[in-house]
């Protein structure tokens, strides 16, 4: 999850140790150990400036690095340019059973990219909740009222029928109510794999969705 990586200060010349290179494309977000198209240092105060151009493995585009060396300590971080922006996570399935789950969904992703974790945690927990109780209003006709009393435990072993997805739903639900609790029960099971079972959901129920309208069918 980091955004940078552990580098050689050797590339930039006679330097001994490391800096921190990005290593995500602040064009299309890849994870990458982008080639360095052009590198230059500049020296100052004993300090160095390392900086480089590199171009992104996945885009093809070049990206700007800047960052200070200090003995090859890596305390700084480099400065990017363009700088790195949120991007707004859309699903067009998803907003139909559920646009306030894609508003909930991206504030957690908010949450997340400003390295809030414990608030991003709480926050796909929130959101798996809007998910679960509007996909069982929307999509299987729930009544509202019902969905919205029950607690959600109690609607994902209710509405989820499916093993697969219940089983999902609950590795967010359990971990997502761990970051809300005092003292942790569950500190090793880390927010990676909360992330991971909420992907895992997400398409889980957009199969769902499109099993259940396919866009054409057998005539009889
Ligand atoms: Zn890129």
């Amino acid at each position: 999850m980091s955004n940078y990586l552990i580098k050689r200060a050797s590339a930039f010349g006679n330097l001994s140790g490391n800096y921190k290179k990005p290593s995500v494309c602040p064009h299309c977000g890849f994870g990458t150990d982008a080639p360095v198209a052009k590198k230059d240092t500049y020296s100052f105060n004993g300090h160095y400036l390392l900086i480089a151009t590199c171009t992104c493995t996945s885009c093809g585009k070049t990206f700007f690095f800047a960052c200070e060396y200090d003995s090859g300590k890596t305390d700084y971080e480099p400065i990017i340019y363009p700088s790195i922006a949120f991007k707004p996570y859309s699903n067009d399935v998803l907003r139909k059973i559920s646009p306030r789950f894609i508003d909930m969904y991206n504030q957690a992703l908010q949450s997340e990219f400003h390295k809030n974790i414990e608030l991003a945690a709480v926050g796909y927990r929130s959101a798996l909740e809007i998910l679960v109780k509007d996909y069982a209003i929307n999509e299987l006709g729930q009544n509202q009222e019902e969905v919205s009393s029950k607690k959600l435990c109690a609607a994902i072993g209710t509405y989820l029928k499916q093993e697969d997805l219940m089983k999902t739903a609950d590795v967010v639900r359990i971990l997502g109510n761990d970051y809300t609790h005092y003292e942790r029960k569950y500190p090793q099971h880390d927010f990676e794999l909360l992330k991971g079972y909420m992907d895992i959901f997400l398409k889980q129920i957009e199969v769902q969705y499109m099993v259940n309208h396919p866009p054409v069918s057998r005539t009889p």
